[in-house]
């Protein structure tokens, strides 16, 4: 029941009719029977330090910063955390006494949602599709788990260009390599890869006959595919790579798993899921699609 007492927690972004946050946050808000609600608000990048302003006037108790926030709210913020200062973007603030402090949980979103892969990723030859926000956070877990060698492309080389080079200087990367999409040294190194992972919006709803790999042919039993999209939840590469007698994985994991980070953030309470309740809410997530 929602009553005088009840804190209110809110995702900020534009466009923010389709997230999946609201449903993710009120589910765990439920599991974990806490006094609070969990809403969305759109907000236009004009309105952005008024909205900010806001938070602090009605004293809400923890907003979600989604597209295409993530890097501007910084300036409007009060303290950064070590990762937000090392990334440049953040999606999760948390007001307190001191003020709003700016927070990201993709990273550990990211690296819970591996569970029982995670040493397959020890000595790995990884490539990364996408030089963006969310190939950013990733590449940042990668140094954390001792991969072996990193290739990155964009379509926008300078973009991973400046990843690779950031990769190497400050996530603890020993060999990272820029690569042209679509190139055939680009092709060698997916066909050697022991991981692929997507950071690209392609083959995202309703364009899902697309993949950013084109030649399926590349993939193969040994590999592990893991595609940040979880809408659709089996998207074209996942399919072909299944199909290949790949492991897959799509984002739905770490989008769940960086939702319970920030609802930790923002209770102080260590909050976690098990194996069966992340199934219950994955299916719950997987419907709202
Ligand atoms: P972003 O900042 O726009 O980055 C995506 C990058 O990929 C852009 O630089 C884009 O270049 C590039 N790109 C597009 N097509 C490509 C291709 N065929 N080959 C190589 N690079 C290509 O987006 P983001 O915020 O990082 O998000 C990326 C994806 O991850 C989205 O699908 C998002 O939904 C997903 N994501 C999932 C989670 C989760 O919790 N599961 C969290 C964050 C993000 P251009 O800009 O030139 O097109």
């Amino acid at each position: 029941m929602i009553e005088s007492s009840t804190r209110v927690y809110a995702v900020i972004g534009d466009p923010i009719e389709h997230s999946l946050s609201p449903a993710l946050q009120n589910w765990l808000i439920r599991r974990f029977d806490l006094d609070a609600v969990y809403v969305a608000f759109r907000v236009i990048p004009d309105r952005l330090k008024a909205c900010v302003d806001g938070i602090r006037a009605l004293g809400l108790a923890g907003i979600n910063v989604t597209v295409p926030h993530k890097q501007a709210v910084i300036a409007h913020v009060d303290r950064v955390s070590p990762e937000v200062e090392r990334l440049g973007a953040a999606n999760t603030l948390v007001p307190g006494a001191e003020g709003i402090e700016a927070h990201v949980t993709d990273p550990v979103g990211f690296l819970e949602s591996l569970s029982g892969e995670r040493e397959r990723f020890r000595g790995a030859a990884v490539v990364l599709l996408g030089a963006g926000g969310a190939a950013q956070s990733v590449s940042y877990v990668l140094g954390r788990l001792g991969v072996a060698q990193l290739t990155l492309t964009d379509l926008e080389s300078g973009r991973a260009e400046r990843l690779a080079d950031l990769a190497q200087r400050s996530f603890g990367l020993p060999r990272v390599t820029a690569m042209e999409a679509g190139s055939d040294s680009l092709s060698e190194r997916l066909a050697r890869a022991d991981v692929i992972i997507n950071a690209t919006p392609v083959g995202m709803s309703p364009h899902t006959e697309r993949s950013p790999i084109g030649e399926s042919g590349l993939l193969h039993s040994k590999q592990l595919v893991y595609d940040l999209i979880y809408n659709p939840a089996t998207t074209r590469l996942l399919a072909d790579a299944a199909a290949r007698g790949a492991a897959v994985k799509n984002g739905l994991d770490m989008l769940i798993e960086q939702g319970v980070a920030s609802l930790r953030l923002w209770t102080g309470k260590p909050l976690r899921l098990g194996a069966r309740e992340r199934g219950q809410l994955r299916s719950y997530l997987q419907e709202r699609l």
